[in-house]
């Protein structure tokens, strides 16, 4: 007989074969580790990038959540190790962003990580080195409480992968990008981003989203927000919109989230163009932060690899609550509506 023709992959292979699905440039990195700090229960998140001007060549993200055991904090970097689901069952109610257990170990496969973390109740911290994924150093360290994590050498073992990356500032727009969405998403959450060495934003983390939008937009924008308020029998949307200001409002001013998640959704995108109805001029789109709050168990989190689409049981359910609960706040006729069904 002739040898088999299939075989299995090696360890090494599968993990930066895993990897390329999560791991697509700089800032999957930064969404992974911003999600893991807010699902860590974290304050204030530090972002820190480092690029010369061929790439960006380190990202470090500090928070000061809950912190990882000496114990757990080597496993953390196990392909499908977490603690955030136990079950299958588990995925059909996610409330964590995080639930694969599989950031960490695709980003260590194709970088150089060091890891410093700490619980609150522990006397020690611990640090963690790895190089493409194996650990190469691991000690008892002196640290705040919380968790750092540093990022260098991004694809240095992948060239096939290095080779797609953009120019510096494409990557850097689309870190910024990411930030932005997640600073809008989470106004009680205070975040820093710098590029080297600069302050590029800073939010409050007050818990008041006209003030996140002040800080990352300014204040013309925010003077002209109008408040979405949550329609009486439908799925409630919050958040805020305004007509576009000069040119700066594109396509690219419409951040949704669900449940805090940021997702990516053209139906919704249209949904709330179309809520402007009429009063918006061809190709103008509205700045718009709006949250969908939905019942965990109504939307599947679970079908794309950044987790950056989700799927709706019932979509045409979402798109009409957010194309009516815009149009209750901006049309005169839907807030006549409004005030009628509040009688
Ligand atoms: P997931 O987020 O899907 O669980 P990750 O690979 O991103 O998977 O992280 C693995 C585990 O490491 C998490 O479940 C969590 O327990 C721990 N962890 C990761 N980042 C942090 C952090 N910043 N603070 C505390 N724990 C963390
Ligand atoms: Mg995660």
């Amino acid at each position: 007989m002739a040898d088999p023709t299939i075989h299995l992959l090696d360890e090494e292979t599968i993990s930066h074969i895993a990897a390329g699905e999560v791991v697509e440039r700089p800032a999957s990195v930064v969404k992974e580790l911003v999600e893991n700090a807010i699902d860590a229960g974290a304050t204030r998140i530090r972002v820190h990038i480092k690029s010369d001007s061929t790439e960006i060549r380190r990202i470090t993200v500090i928070d000061d959540g809950r912190g990882m055991s000496p114990e757990d904090a080597p496993l953390a970097f196990r392909q499908h190790a977490t603690s955030k689901i136990r079950t299958a069952g588990d995925l059909a109610e996610i409330s964590t962003l995080g639930f694969r257990g599989e950031a960490l170990a695709s980003i260590a496969a194709v970088s150089e990580v060091t890891l410093t973390s700490r619980r609150r109740e522990d006397v020690a911290g611990i640090k963690i080195t790895l190089s493409g994924g194996l650990i190469t150093d691991l000690s008892e360290c002196a640290a705040p409480p919380g968790t750092m994590i540093e990022v260098g050498s991004l694809f240095f073992n992948t060239p096939a992968r290095r080779k797609f990356l953009r120019t510096v500032s494409t990557e850097l727009a689309h870190v910024f990008d990411l930030m932005e969405r997640s600073a809008l998403s989470h106004p009680e959450i205070s975040f820093q981003l710098m590029h080297q060495e600069k302050e590029k934003f800073a939010t409050s983390g007050r818990g008041d989203l006209p003030d996140t939008i002040q800080s990352l937009f300014g204040g013309d924008l925010a003077r002209i927000l109008i408040t979405l308020s949550p329609l009486r029998g439908e799925m409630p949307v919050v958040g805020y919109v305004a007509y576009p200001l000069g040119s700066r409002t594109t396509r690219n001013q419409i951040y949704i989230s669900v449940n805090g998640r940021q997702i990516a959704s053209p139906s919704l995108v249209r949904a709330i163009r179309d809520g402007f109805g009429t009063s918006l001029a061809k190709g103008e789109y509205p700045f718009a932060v709006i949250d969908c709050r939905i019942n965990p168990g109504e939307v599947d989190v679970n079908v794309h690899p950044t987790k950056r689409e989700v799927k709706f049981s019932s979509e045409r359910q979402v798109v009409d609550a957010v194309r009516t609960t815009v149009w209750s706040a901006v049309t005169e006729k839907g807030q006549e509506q409004q005030i009628i069904q509040a009688a």
